[in-house]
């Protein structure tokens, strides 16, 4: 059985821009193009919606609608730089992570240890994390399949956290009005409602034949929505850019100490994340801390190329929570745990901790990936 995560921003333009502006929370707000230029909402909030306001209305419309509408102009530099901080956080999770749009995406979870492999904790964390660091709300929903996880994250909108599990999904189905399937837009809408079929219990009567005959090759999707079923993988990310770990901390870091074992315990999650990864080139490594005030500070050095060639020479030893001794060569010795810390990590959190003060929420370490060996790649034998 998996376990699928789908997350979905809401309101995302709107939120972004309440976030960075609190005085219009509560109110009517929109991000769109002007209404004399004949521009459309891309986004709107709650409060705009119940004025009837919608995504893809005409601006000049929707200011019919609601005369007191706040239209915001829309940045999407920052809608962009927010998304980015989300999916780090999905990152954190798995590495299976479809990214469908600017602000949404499936997580298959089903490998994931951490949270005893409970998915709906998972999405509890993934929400509470999303909020604390991008002020922005997600809404979850859990399920065995795209299909129903998807439904589910709409279920319970804004900040919504629904699960379907497996013996509920008779049940969850057959209430389900057929335009809650992907792919099911008007047009298919007003086709089912003439054959008479407008909730998934009415799909459930027509059998594979009849509905191909009517939909030619969706029929057969047709057929396994209505059942709760929905076969498609996570798609994932094809070139991963970098593997990281952060934790924030219900209680400060305030002591040296206490800093040494947070970074301790950092470095086999690192280990653990980068293996599959391991015919990947280090292309720098990096240490995170957000301080108590919520400034934080990244520090980033390119990995020696020393480091290097012998991390591409490494044969995959016993993969054990030795972990990142795994990246370089387990020849040499040197290359422990122990020595990443020393050597690498440790240098960076100081460095990135002496910019702020040892107040810290939040800490976090990683590696940067060259892109996968190519053709071009194999050439740089020669040094650059
Ligand atoms: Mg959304």
């Amino acid at each position: 059985m998996r376990k699928i995560i789908h997350a979905d921003c809401d309101c995302f333009f709107a939120a972004v821009e309440i976030r960075d502006n609190p005085s219009l929370i509560d109110k009517p707000i929109a991000v769109g193009g002007d209404a004399d230029k004949r521009g459309v909402i891309a986004t709107c909030n709650y409060s705009a919606r119940a004025y009837g306001v919608r995504s893809a209305m005409p601006t000049a419309q929707a200011l019919k609608l609601c005369p007191d509408l706040i239209l915001c102009k829309g940045r999407m530099d920052e809608y962009k730089a927010t998304a980015a901080a989300i999916r780090e956080i999905f990152f954190e999770l798995t590495d299976r992570v479809e990214v469908v749009s600017i602000d949404e995406a499936y997580l298959d979870v089903t490998d994931v240890a951490e949270f005893q492999g409970s998915a709906t904790r998972m999405a509890q964390w993934l929400k509470a994390e999303v909020v604390k660091r991008t002020g922005v709300t997600i809404s979850t929903g859990v399920a065995a399949n795209k299909f129903l996880a998807k439904v589910a994250s709409d279920w319970q909108k804004p900040d919504g956290l629904f699960v379907v599990t497996p013996d509920q999904v008779e049940d969850f189905v057959i209430q389900l009005p057929v335009g809650r399937i992907h792919g099911v837009g008007k047009v298919t809408e007003e086709k089912l409602k003439r054959l008479g079929i407008e909730t998934c219990a009415d799909l459930q009567q027509k059998t594979v034949k009849q509905l191909t005959e009517w939909f030619g090759k969706f029929g057969l999707t047709l057929y396994q929505r209505a059942r709760g079923e929905d076969y498609r993988e996570v798609v994932t990310e094809r070139v991963r850019k970098s593997v990281s770990v952060e934790r924030t901390y219900s209680e400060n870091i305030t002591r040296q100490d206490d800093l040494d074992q947070a970074l301790d315990r950092l470095l086999p999650v690192l280990a653990r994340r980068y293996q599959g990864y391991e015919d990947r080139q280090i292309r720098s490594v990096f240490a995170k801390v957000r301080f108590a005030d919520f400034s934080s500070t990244t520090v980033e050095t390119a990995f020696g190329s020393e480091l290097i060639s012998s991390v591409s020479s490494t044969e995959s030893s016993d993969a054990s929570a030795e972990g990142l001794s795994d990246i370089v060569a387990d020849k040499q010795a040197e290359y422990s745990v122990a020595w990443l810390k020393r050597a690498l990590f440790y240098p960076l959190m100081q460095e990135a901790v002496s910019r702020g003060s040892l107040n810290i929420r939040l800490l976090g370490i990683g590696v940067r990936l060259r892109d996968p060996a190519g053709p071009s790649e194999q050439l740089s034998l020669f040094p650059e």
